[in-house]
C-alpha cells in the first residue's frame, strides 16, 4: 500500500456539480479547476465534470496542460497573459485569456493574430481592487478589442466577489450592482459567483456561475462543513501508523520537546508530515482519527512524520489507517481552523508525494 493517500471520489465530484446545477439552475456553469484543481488532480477533475459548460484555471501553463490532456471545452485563464507569443498559443489552442488590464487591450490592437480569440471574458473591478478594468472604461475597451480583429464578438463579463463569505455584507450588493448596471448597458453574459456566492446569494448567479470549492464538496463559510450544505468531500487523505510506544512521565515528544507526558502515554507515529503539505501549523493542536476514534496530534510536525497520543486509543496498531480529514469523522474545514487557514489552502498544497487514488470512476 502507498502512503499517504488523498482518495478522490468521482461520485463525490458529480454530486457536488450537480449541486452547483440545482442551486443555479438558469446559469451555465465554469468549472474552476486550478492549482491541480486544489489538490484534486486537475485532469482527473475535468473528466468527471465533463458535463461543465467551460473549465476556469489561472495560468497558461495550466490551461496548455489542460488541452495535452485531450479537454476540448472552453478553457478561460483568469488571470490573463501578457505577451504577444502567450496571445499567439492562446488562440491556437482556442484558450480564453481574460482581459482585465488596458496593456492587455493595447497589445492586442498593435499585433495580428493568426486565429481569432473566442469566448473573451473582460474581468471588472467591482469593488475587490485586485484584477480588473475599471466599470466606466469597460465598453471603451470592448470596442477597442472588436476594432482589433484578433477577437471573434464572443464577449462576456467577469468579476469576483471580495467578500461572498460574509452573508448579507452590503459589499457584495455593491458589486452586483455595478455588474448588473454594465449588463443593462452592455447586453453581454455576466459571470460573477463563486462557491460562496452560489450558495448564499441567488441574485447573483446570472448567466454564468464560477464555482471551485465546492465542487470538491467544501464549504466556504467560517464554521461550516460542505455536507452542512449537502456536499459531498471530494478528499480523504489517509495515512498509516508505522510506529507505537510507551512514554514515561515527563519524557518529551518530538523537535523542540514540544509536548511532554504528564501520565504514562502510549504514542503513535504517522507518516505524513510538511514534505506531503500536512501544515507545519498543525503543531500540537490538530487531530486525526484512527479506528473511528479521535486522537490529538502531539508535538511538532515534522517532514515526513506526526505523532499521535494514543493513550485513550489502546487499540490502535502499527499498520492501521489515519484518518487527516475528508469523512463525517474529520473534516478538512475543522482541520483548516486547527491550523488557523482556510480549507483551500489545505488541500491545495498537499505535495506530489501524496498518491492520488481515484475511486468510483
Ligand atoms: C478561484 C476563483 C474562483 C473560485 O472560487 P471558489 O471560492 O473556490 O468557488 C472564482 N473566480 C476567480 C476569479 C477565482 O480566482
Amino acid at each position: 500500500m502507498t502512503f499517504p493517500t488523498a482518495t478522490i471520489s468521482v461520485t463525490a465530484l458529480q454530486y457536488n456539480f450537480k449541486r452547483v446545477k440545482q442551486t443555479a439552475s438558469n446559469s451555465k456553469v465554469m468549472s474552476v479547476i486550478k492549482a491541480d484543481a486544489y489538490g484534486h488532480g486537475m485532469a482527473t477533475v475535468a473528466e468527471a465534470l465533463k458535463h461543465s459548460d467551460a473549465f476556469a484555471v489561472a495560468r497558461l501553463s495550466e490551461a496548455v496542460s489542460l488541452r495535452q490532456h485531450g479537454v476540448t471545452h472552453p478553457i478561460v485563464i483568469l488571470e490573463g497573459i501578457n505577451s504577444a507569443d502567450d496571445f499567439q498559443l492562446a488562440a491556437e489552442l482556442r484558450l480564453s485569456p481574460v482581459i482585465h488590464l488596458s496593456s492587455q487591450v493595447d497589445l492586442l490592437s498593435s499585433i495580428t493574430l493568426d486565429q481569432s480569440l473566442s469566448f473573451n471574458w473582460i474581468m471588472v473591478d467591482s469593488g475587490m481592487h485586485r484584477l480588473g478594468i475599471r466599470p466606466d472604461d469597460v465598453e471603451t475597451a470592448i470596442s477597442r478589442l472588436k476594432a482589433s480583429g484578433n477577437m471573434l464578438d464572443e464577449f462576456g463579463l467577469m468579476s469576483h466577489f471580495a467578500n461572498s463569505d460574509l452573508v448579507g455584507d452590503s459589499r457584495n450588493q455593491h458589486q452586483l450592482e455595478h455588474m448588473l448596471n454594465l449588463k443593462h448597458k452592455t447586453g453581454l453574459p455576466v459571470c460573477l459567483s463563486n462557491s460562496a456566492a452560489v450558495l448564499a446569494y441567488p441574485e447573483s448567479h446570472l448567466d454564468w456561475v464560477r464555482p471551485g470549492l465546492m465542487l470538491y464538496g467544501i464549504s466556504p463559510f467560517g464554521g461550516k462543513a460542505g455536507t452542512d450544505h449537502d456536499l459531498q468531500p471530494a478528499m480523504q487523505l489517509t495515512t498509516q501508523l508505522i510506529s507505537t510506544y510507551d512514554l514515561n512521565i515527563g519524557e518529551q515528544v518530538g523537535y523542540g520537546g514540544d509536548w511532554t507526558a504528564t501520565q504514562q502515554s502510549r504514542i503513535g507515529v504517522a507518516s505524513i508530515g510538511y514534505g506531503d503539505g500536512y501544515s507545519r501549523h498543525l503543531s500540537n493542536c490538530s487531530e486525526v482519527v484512527i479506528q473511528g476514534q479521535r486522537c490529538p496530534v502531539i508535538g511538532r510536525i515534522s517532514m515526513d512524520t506526526i505523532c499521535i497520543n494514543l493513550t485513550d486509543c489502546s487499540q490502535a496498531m502499527v499498520g492501521d489507517e489515519v484518518l487527516l480529514w475528508g469523512r463525517s469523522e474529520l473534516m478538512v474545514e475543522e482541520v483548516a481552523e486547527y491550523a488557523s487557514t482556510i480549507p483551500y489552502e489545505l488541500v491545495t498544497v498537499l505535495s506530489k508525494r501524496v498518491n492520488r487514488d481515484v475511486i468510483d470512476g
